[in-house]
């Protein structure tokens, strides 16, 4: 056969065989690519390139791979891999086989199998086995060899071989039986001389692939169906078991992500299919894991990602075999190989940060479920509040106190929370709810306080009475185990295990780089001291938003129900003074933990029907018939806000004054943070007018009696489409705006935050009307046109007016982009959500396609 090709480097004739054959290394210098060389050739040539020990070998390029049976070609390729190797093959004491293997210019599944035993004979095999000592070392692998090559090699009927080896159950006797198969009936016996054996070998290996079989594997794949694959010969060194043998190997513990091998090792010669055993931990290795060490590392400092080898080791010295990135390295490893790569100095922090997702980052924080498959799913609902959890029903907020009194973990299952329930949803490991969605209270109050929920479950019904609660197609009783994961809403049943680990300490260093690319301030919507402390820690700047109406949950209820249902006026008056001394203290512990930072205080913002008592709790009858006469049809578009302190105009008076009073305390230990007074749920410019007036004269009166004027800076939400509309006017009574992007978007869409996720929003995304809720990601077009707006009205008024998100939105990585687009100047979302909300905000001053020119100023004012 006269085999040319007019790629240089690949000339090949059966005169000069030689030529045919491209060593290990040297494929790229004659100018070869993966079209000639295969996956293989070409992973080898950039082993060596990078001075790596490579298991010796050669290429018979696509194309002239059919050389490689003929009998010169053969001969002159074994003569080739003795001289790389510095073994002959049939040399007992330092003994050397061949292993035949393909591979394509792409990675691609159906090519033919290894051919791994070349060389060995009859009489050779017990010398062999005697150097690994181990008397069946080689039978699977040589039984394989000669069964392939007896079929495609010298046709010898499948069946028949398929009869030689069911009759002969003994390893050994089953390559004795296809010896004398092969004798019988390819019209020779099967050849001793090695250069024969790989000559038929390639025949063998070209012939499968060119089988039906491999056709149909071709077709499936949308391969071409004449598909060259290139040839490789390599070294098959034998060696004592003890110090000798094969393995695959990551650079990465899949737990701590550090730079540590793992992996397995096999004893005796690799085989074509994956071992029968999971091998024996690397550490067994003689000579150990140190022996991979270096490989592993100049790969990834080659590669940039963790990666994974197959590695042959003969008397203590390991050669590679393949070597590439691990498809699928685990999230810890990338994190912590991205650090390490920036303190070698091959790669810059940006492309460091640019390598973990927010989503990554917030998979790294919360303890995930650890799934099997086998488990039951109950339900999905909404991924309300991240972070996985398993523990035992509680179908009430005080039933969840007593368990976690007892130590247990409960997982608090209503059909909706309240503000009366939050010590049973604190007490709790986990929240599940029936209605609400990602801005409802139980998501809102879950993610403050970091504990999984998933809210709006479809057919969640409760049956107080008996104690129990249908999920999905089960009922299940109080005491029963649940687990659910809040990152993607899914409940299941009974006890699942969880992992636990936290992030590893590389995170925070990628975090603090992230700070330092981004442009927009990361605060924290925390309503307590021990969450800023969280969030703090988290990485929050500041707090964007503090729920002065938070500060009245569990047993404070009292006191803003005594406000509002007061008698008369001197017990409004008392009640007044009640609440003033809580929120003092409140305050104070607020205002302590913030320290220097910037701090936006909110004034009330109660949703009557949050506060109210139920019907028959409300004390005596008088009080009964007051709340009845409070009670409203649509409360979130009822007496809130504003609207609430207009009405009881001692409320936000009362509570400036505890606000600036605890600042002049706390200033006076040498802190001094940076105070901002928000007024809720404005859409009139009077509104607003009026609700300034009330804390400027709060204002007035601490600084006659404290001899302090307290700075501060007073602004307003941005909740209605009135007010985003009216930015301008607002903008000349606030020295800030925060967007309140869950009214915002309630109010533009007019979607109810608490029903309409559970109700329309599924059918909407099923239809293909949205792709995502409009409460866990910002609308760009309705809500953010409207932001967009109230942005350049405001700053055309009041060009350094600061411009804050506070909404769930705040957190949402695609939100987060939106708000760095707009100009905004910061962010603010729940605690456990910061390092999500970091890093999103560095991956958008990243983007690539992100102007030059940037927008506006960063939150300390100095320019983008
Ligand atoms: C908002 O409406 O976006 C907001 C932050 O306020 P709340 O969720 O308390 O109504
Ligand atoms: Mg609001």
């Amino acid at each position: 056969m006269n085999i040319t090709d007019p790629r240089p480097g690949v000339a090949a004739s059966p005169q000069a065989p030689g030529l045919a054959l491209v060593p290990y290394g040297q494929g790229r210098t004659r100018g070869l690519d993966a079209d000639a060389l295969g996956t293989h050739g070409v992973a080898m040539d950039r082993l060596v390139a990078l001075g790596l020990t490579v298991v010796p070998g050669l290429t018979v390029p696509a194309g002239t791979a059919a050389s490689l049976g003929e009998p010169g070609t053969a001969r002159a390729a074994v003569e080739l891999v003795e001289q790389l190797s510095g073994r002959r093959v049939g040399d007992s004491a330092r003994p050397l086989l061949l292993r035949l293997s393909a591979s394509a210019p792409t990675d691609i599944a159906g090519l033919p199998p290894d051919l791994a035993c070349l060389g060995v004979t009859p009489d050779s095999a017990g010398d062999l086995c005697t150097v690994i000592g181990r008397a069946d070392a080689l039978d699977e692998v040589w039984a394989a060899t000669v069964r392939m090559i007896a079929e495609y090699g010298l046709d010898v009927p499948a069946a028949l071989l398929d009869d030689a080896l069911l009759d002969s159950p003994a390893p050994r006797a089953r390559v004795e039986a296809l010896l004398s198969v092969v004798a019988r009936h390819a019209g020779r016996p099967f050849p001793d001389d090695p250069a024969e054996q790989l000559a038929l070998a390639a025949r063998a290996v070209l012939a499968r692939w060119d089988s039906p079989r491999a056709r149909r594997a071709r077709k499936a794949q949308k391969l071409p169906a004449d598909l060259d694959i290139a040839l490789h010969v390599q070294a098959l060194r034998i060696g004592p078991a003890d110090r000798s043998g094969y393995g695959t190997a990551v650079s990465r513990h899949p737990e701590t992500g550090r730079f540590s091998p793992q992996g397995s090792f096999f004893r005796g010669v690799r085989r074509s299919a994956p071992p029968p055993h999971t091998g024996e931990p690397l550490e067994k290795l003689s000579g150990g894991t140190v022996l991979l060490e270096h490989a592993l590392l100049t790969l990834e400092r080659h590669l940039h990602a963790p990666v994974s080898v197959d590695f042959e080791v003969r008397d203590g010295e390991v050669s590679l075999l393949a070597a590439s990135a691990q498809s699928r390295p685990p999230l810890r490893a990338s994190v912590c190989l991205a650090v390490d790569l920036v303190r070698d100095g091959a790669l810059d922090k940006d492309a460091a940060v640019r390598r973990i997702g927010p989503a990554q980052v917030q998979e790294l924080l919360h303890p995930q479920l650890k799934l099997t498959g086998d488990e039951e799913l109950l339900a999905r609902g909404l991924p309300a509040s991240p972070g996985a959890a398993t523990g035992t029903v509680a179908l009430s907020s005080e039933r969840a106190l007593e368990l976690a009194a007892e130590g247990a973990h409960a997982v608090l299952v209503m059909h909706e929370t309240t503000p009366a329930d939050v010590p049973g949803m604190l007490a709790a490991t986990a929240v599940l709810t029936g209605s609400g969605g990602i801005a409802s209270h139980a998501a809102v109050v879950a993610r403050g306080a970091g504990k999984p929920a998933v809210c709006g479950i479809e057919g969640l019904r409760l049956d107080k009475a008996a104690g129990t609660v249908r999920i999905g197609e089960r009922v299940l009783s109080e005491g029963d185990a649940v687990s659910l994961d809040g990152r993607t809403g899914t409940v299941y049943a009974g006890t699942l295990s969880v992992s636990v680990a936290g992030p590893p300490p590389e995170l925070s260093t990628l975090l603090e780089w992230a700070d330092d690319s981004r442009r927009l301030g990361v605060r924290v919507n925390a309503d307590t001291a021990a969450e800023v402390t969280t969030a703090v820690a988290l990485g929050a700047e500041g707090v964007g938003l503090c729920r002065t109406e938070h500060q009245f949950l569990g047993d404070r209820l009292p006191l803003i129900r005594s406000v509002i249902l007061a008698a008369d006026p001197a017990a409004r008056d008392e009640a007044l003074l009640a609440l003033e001394h809580a929120q003092h203290e409140d305050f104070t512990a607020l205002l302590t933990a913030v320290a220097d930072r910037p701090v936006t205080v909110r004034l009330l913002d109660a949703p009557l029907h949050e506060f109210l008592p139920a019907p028959g709790e409300a004390g005596d009858a008088a009080a009964e018939q007051r709340a009845a006469s409070l009670r409203e049809a649509n409360p979130m578009l009822g007496l809130r806000g504003v609207r609430l302190a207009l009405l009881h105009e001692r409320l936000y008076p009362a509570q400036a004054e505890a606000l600036f009073s605890a600042w002049v305390e706390v200033a006076a230990t040498g802190v001094r943070p940076r105070l901002e007074v928000m007024i809720p749920l404005v859409s009139l410019p009077e509104e607003l007018q009026a609700a300034a007036a009330f804390v400027r004269d709060a204002a007035e009166t601490v600084a006659a009696r404290t001899g302090v004027r307290v700075p501060y800076r007073l602004g307003t939400m941005i909740e209605t489409p009135r007010a985003a509309l009216l930015a301008a006017e607002l903008a000349e009574h606030a020295e800030f705006f925060s967007f309140g992007t869950n009214d915002l978007t309630q109010l533009t869409y007019g979607f109810s935050r608490d029903d309409v996720e559970r109700q329309v929003l599924a059918s909407y995304q099923e239809r293909g009307f949205l792709t995502a809720s409009p409460f866990a990601r910002l609308d760009p077009h309705g809500v953010g046109a409207l932001i967009a707006l109230a942005v350049e009205r405001a700053r055309s008024v009041r060009p350094d007016i600061k411009l804050g998100v506070c909404g769930e939105h705040g957190g949402d990585p695609e939100s987060i982009a939106f708000c760095d687009d707009v100009g905004l100047d910061y962010v603010s979302c729940s605690a456990h959500r910061v390092p999500v909300a970091r890093m999103a905000a560095a991956h958008s001053a990243l983007r690539e396609s992100r102007s030059e020119s940037g927008n506006g100023s960063n939150e300390n004012g100095t320019p983008a």
